[in-house]
């Protein structure tokens, strides 16, 4: 494949490279940003955000270059920097990798450019650029393989991933999220390490689920591949088959990783404090899967008693249905209507609170707390009892009732 004769770099990005060059250091553009861009999806041009430098400078050289930086990743050579416009880019320092545990590496400085490429994870992201003499480095073949669609490691595809684990779900990312194949040997590769995968964090793991939920082309295809590569055995023994989900229209990336996640996952909750989700997240999941998933029928009572039940869960309970169905529920108008009047659906909506009841002769106490659940079922079956008057009035029937 031939390269294009140049990139169109932000003016703002070719900054930090020109600063970089100017104190007589190597810079190079790669990564995603250039992967993308040779991909062609938008012409030649870079994003904005985002594009990964690598350079001789040290992460201390880069530290003292740069007015504002960010120190994401120093350790390993990394520090973030940030343009004009506060977009993060991060400038890596060349490195290569002294020693690997699977989840962690030792690096070192001080080596060229193509040993740096060396050491990424798979040919389409080791091609370098050259933001200021528009030169272009691609030992591995890494545009051959964009353009036929190709997801191949770097070097003996076995040992790249027993260095690293999480490469192998992040080869399933790139796989789903641009409908490439996976070279065999690579596939084999990954296939043979998976049981690995126990060794990461279920941080790094998480961050890649959703990654890869949030941006495949295919999302059926990425959980095929979790399935068949061997790592939803290891992480999502709970994901089922994709079943109806049937991509519709509009669940184009990007898309809502949890929704997803409970929609292919039995015990989402489980699933999710596994993966060290936060409390917000998992409360989410459960309210979801606990449902109901519908009112019993469409009628705008129904609706009523279904929104007093699921409360915050209900716009992700429909979006759930719209997935499962592929459809538009029958009652989401009928539930957008109530929503539009504003019609009463939870114990805070109605004209009466307890210091009310207390007014009109209730002792305080739990009877308070029951009375209010009555009043609100029969305000859900007659929104337009929702009056202070015609509440006080059923408070003092139900009083004499009992005498
Ligand atoms: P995107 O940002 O679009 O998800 P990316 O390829 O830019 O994709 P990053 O995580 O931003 O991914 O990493 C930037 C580059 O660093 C990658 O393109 C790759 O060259 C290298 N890299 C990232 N993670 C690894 C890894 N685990 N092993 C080897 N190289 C990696
Ligand atoms: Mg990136």
């Amino acid at each position: 494949m031939s390269f294009p004769a140049r990139l169109e770099i932000p003016e703002d990005v070719l900054e930090i490279a020109r600063r970089l060059d100017a104190a007589g250091h190597e810079v190079w553009c790669v990564g995603g940003a250039i992967r993308d861009a040779l991909a062609g999806a938008r012409g030649t041009a870079v994003e904005p955000s985002d594009v990964d430098f690598a350079t001789s400078a040290t992460p201390e050289e880069v530290q003292r270059l740069f007015r504002r930086t960010v120190p994401v990743g120093v350790k390993h050579g990394t520090v973030g920097v940030l343009d004009r416009r506060r977009a993060l880019h991060e400038v890596t320092t060349f490195r290569r990798d002294v020693t690997t545990d699977g989840r962690h590496a030792v690096v070192a400085y001080g080596v060229s450019l193509d040993e740096d490429l060396a050491r990424r994870d798979f040919t389409i992201n080791a091609i370098a650029y050259h933001p200021l003499r528009h030169e272009w480095r691609d030992p591995f073949g890494g545009a051959d393989d964009l353009a036929h669609g190709v997801v191949r490691a770097v070097g003996d595809p076995a040992a790249r991933f027993r260095e690293d684990y999480l490469r192998i779900l992040r080869a399933l990312r790139f796989a789903a999220r641009f409908e490439f194949r996976i070279d065999p040997a690579t596939w084999e590769g990954a296939r043979a390490a998976a049981p690995g995968l126990a060794q990461l964090s279920a941080e790094r793991v998480r961050d890649e689920w959703f990654k890869g939920l949030e941006s495949a082309r295919s999302v059926a295809r990425l959980v095929e591949l979790w399935q068949d590569v061997g790592a939803a055995a290891v992480w999502l023994p709970e994901l089922g088959a994709t079943g109806r989900y049937s991509e519709p229209e509009a669940d184009r990336p990007p898309r809502d990783p949890l929704l997803l996640t409970v929609l292919f996952c039995a015990q989402p909750g489980t699933v999710l404090r596994r993966l060290r989700a936060s409390n917000a997240e998992v409360a989410r999941a459960e309210a979801m899967a606990r449902g109901p998933e519908a009112p019993a029928d469409a009628t705008p009572e129904a609706a009523r008693r279904w929104l007093a039940r699921v409360q915050g869960a209900a716009d992700d309970l429909l979006a759930l249905w719209r997935l499962r169905h592929g459809a538009e529920p029958p009652w989401a108008s009928v539930v957008a209507g109530v929503r539009a009047r504003g019609e009463p659906t939870v114990r805070g909506d109605l004209a009466l609170d307890g210091n009310d009841l207390v007014a009109l002769g209730l002792p305080r106490g739990p009877r308070i707390g029951e009375i209010l659940d009555r009043l609100l079922d029969r305000v859900l079956a007659d929104p337009s009892l929702n009056t202070p008057e015609r509440l006080a009035e059923l408070v003092r029937t139900w009083l004499r009732e009992l005498g």
